[in-house]
């Protein structure tokens, strides 16, 4: 019979599944690699529900990817590719980001649009709020770029604004988090689970080993609770086409441009142009405006550079 489970990392083709009654390694089975042949999407990622059978050479494979239900992907370059799949079945996706010396605002859009890409319910987080003089000043600014998405400050190190991260991984749900290297998201995962099961950046470069342990992107049970998954691979990202995400990352720009004279408005110097008033009368920062218009062009031009470094 095959039996489920769930898929904590995929280090070169070898899963490790978590079962019932602990961790299993898994190789990919025949109908999964035929799958991945055609559409690289297809292969396992952490997060992944997965059926395995098990050999009589002893050999334990996936047989089968369950449906997701959502999924972040990373678009990657060449002209056919499907994309990357970062992390499966994410209930809450958070963009973390620190909040010193200075959060990066158009990061924060970009991977925003991708966590709304995914199904997921988006979140802002940002870390390190023990080294900011005001980190709920700070995090009261960033909604303005984070239209609709609640926005934390929280820090690891003191333990403070964790709560309603602690509500994300409840029993029965997994929240993902996506920010840069040096972001904080070991030390977040730590906090989280309450154990030190991830190697964090300092650790990472005394053991020499910080280049193959950023890589990997894993999903750690929260003790009493769900998982929590880290992509700390995630270093460049691309928008996916005719990214709905983008839309919702700018809703406050969609809501605006519905009150254009013209549907098709391109808001370049047409009459009645509800987007232009707005930012000639300053309600929509000028910077808002040109990272939307950047990331736009970005989707519109397919065979252009697709990922950005982060
Ligand atoms: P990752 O690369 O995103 O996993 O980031 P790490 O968790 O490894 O953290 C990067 C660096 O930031 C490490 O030196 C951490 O000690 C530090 N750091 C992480 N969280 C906090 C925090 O809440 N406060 C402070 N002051 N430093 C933190
Ligand atoms: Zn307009």
């Amino acid at each position: 019979g095959r039996r489920p489970g769930r898929v904590a990392r995929v280090d070169r083709g070898v899963c490790t599944v978590l079962c019932a009654d602990g961790p299993v390694r898994a190789t990919l089975g025949g109908a999964v690699l035929a799958a991945a042949a055609r559409d690289l999407t297809r292969l396992p990622c952490a997060g992944d529900w997965v059926l395995l059978g098990a050999w009589p050479d002893g050999n334990v494979t996936v047989e089968a990817v369950l449906p997701r239900r959502t999924a972040l992907i990373r678009r990657t370059a060449g002209k056919d590719a499907s994309g990357q799949v970062l992390a499966a079945n994410l209930d809450a996706a958070a963009v973390v980001e620190p909040v010193h010396p200075e959060p990066d605002t158009g990061r924060i859009e970009r991977l925003l649009s991708l966590a709304h890409d995914s199904g997921a319910r988006p979140l802002v987080v940002l870390t390190k709020a023990d080294l900011a003089a005001d980190p709920e000043a700070v995090a009261r600014q960033l909604a303005a770029v984070a239209p609709g998405v609640p926005v934390l400050a929280v820090s690891a190190e003191r333990g403070t604004g964790l709560e309603p991260l602690r509500a994300e991984v409840a029993p029965g749900r997994t929240l993902g988090l996506l920010g840069p290297s040096g972001a904080g998201k070991s030390s977040l995962v730590n906090a989280l689970a309450g154990a030190a099961v991830m190697p964090t950046q300092a650790i990472r470069r005394v053991d020499g080993k910080g280049r193959h342990t950023t890589t990997w992107r894993a999903l750690i049970p929260v003790p009493g609770g769900g998982a929590v998954l880290d992509t700390p691979g995630v270093r460049a990202v691309g928008l996916l086409d005719g990214s709905a995400g983008l839309d919702r990352a700018f809703a406050d720009i969609a809501e605006l441009a519905a009150g254009c004279r013209y549907g098709d408005c391109g808001h370049d110097g047409e009459p009645a142009c509800a987007v232009r008033e707005a930012l000639d009368s300053g309600e929509l920062p000028v910077r808002r405006w040109e990272s939307w218009r950047r990331l736009q062009r970005e989707l519109a031009h397919e065979s252009g550079r697709r990922e950005t470094r982060l």
